[in-house]
């Protein structure tokens, strides 16, 4: 048994909308689709592959696909970290390349 969250009037437990109010009783969910943990999981270890998921079932499963795009962010960001830190060595090391260069010493 369940009731109608509008009007709380009680329901048959199938009913779509109630009765009383005619207001719809509780979201039709399209076949499939849920808030996952485990495709979250997926797309932040491979986030290219969870951007093609992302991408295949943004219109057909919109909670699995949200669930999945929140994985991509956090691995997207983890990915960039280790991107960053190489381009500031190199960076770094090309500075100190500058002032330590022989010819910068003995130049002309
Ligand atoms: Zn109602």
């Amino acid at each position: 048994m369940k009731f109608c969250t509008n009007c709380g009037n009680e329901l048959i437990d199938d009913a779509v909308v109630c009765p009383k109010c005619g207001s719809i009783a509780g979201r039709i969910k399209t076949v499939g689709d849920s808030r996952s943990k485990a495709w979250a999981i997926i797309s932040f270890l491979f986030p290219v592959l969870g951007l093609i998921l992302y991408l295949v079932w943004r219109d057909d499963r919109p909670l699995r696909s949200s669930s999945i795009l929140k994985g991509f962010r956090a691995g997207f960001i983890v990915m960039l970290i280790p991107i960053v830190v190489c381009l500031l060595l190199l960076i770094i090391s090309y500075i100190g390349m500058l002032i330590t260069t022989p010819s910068n010493i003995h130049g002309f």
